[in-house]
């Protein structure tokens, strides 16, 4: 029984999130989504919402289930009985920093592995980040993220 955990900060998931969680869902045994609790970080949703915006988007897959964390990593895989780490790989931009991190928790707990999955071409150019901007500035983001998520984000925008 293989258990990954897909840690990230998710402000908000993706369709880019969700075409990894549907691959990793197919791979793994138990897939657990892991959203950073990370208050020095700011971020537009918080940790509840963001939990809850990933809940109804994975409620599909029986063995995708959504934990928060705020430890180490891989003390918290380790805590969640997981062997693997999922990461997505967008472009090249990506691959430094996932190179540096993906080498320092090896250094840290050699039995855990981290799996790196190329993004679908689709949506090799999405991140939250991008999202909240384009959403910002009253873009359509319906083909960018769950229709729940959009609604969520239109009227977590219109309060700011
Ligand atoms: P973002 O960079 O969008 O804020 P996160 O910090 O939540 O994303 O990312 C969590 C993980 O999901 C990272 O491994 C990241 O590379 C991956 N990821 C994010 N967006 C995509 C995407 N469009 N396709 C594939 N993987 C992605």
């Amino acid at each position: 029984m293989v258990t990954a955990i897909y840690p990230g900060s998710f402000d908000p998931i993706t369709l880019g999130h969700l075409d990894l969680i549907e691959r990793g869902n197919r791979l793994f045994d138990r897939l657990i989504v892991c959203v950073a609790n990370n208050p020095a970080k700011s971020h537009l949703f918080s940790l509840e919402q963001r939990m809850s915006l990933i809940e109804d988007a994975v409620s599909c897959y029986p063995n995708v289930e959504v934990q928060a964390f705020d430890a180490l990593l891989v003390k918290s895989a380790k805590d969640m009985d997981a062997s693997v780490i999922l990461r997505g790989l967008r472009a090249v931009s990506d691959f430094d920093y996932e190179f540096q991190m993906a080498h320092m928790n090896h250094q840290l707990s050699p039995e855990i592995e981290t799996v790196f999955m190329m993004t679908g071409e689709k949506y090799f150019y999405l991140s939250s980040a991008l999202v909240r901007e384009v959403a910002s500035l009253g873009g359509n983001i319906e083909s960018f993220v769950p229709s729940h998520v959009a609604t969520a984000l239109n009227e977590r925008l219109a309060k700011k």
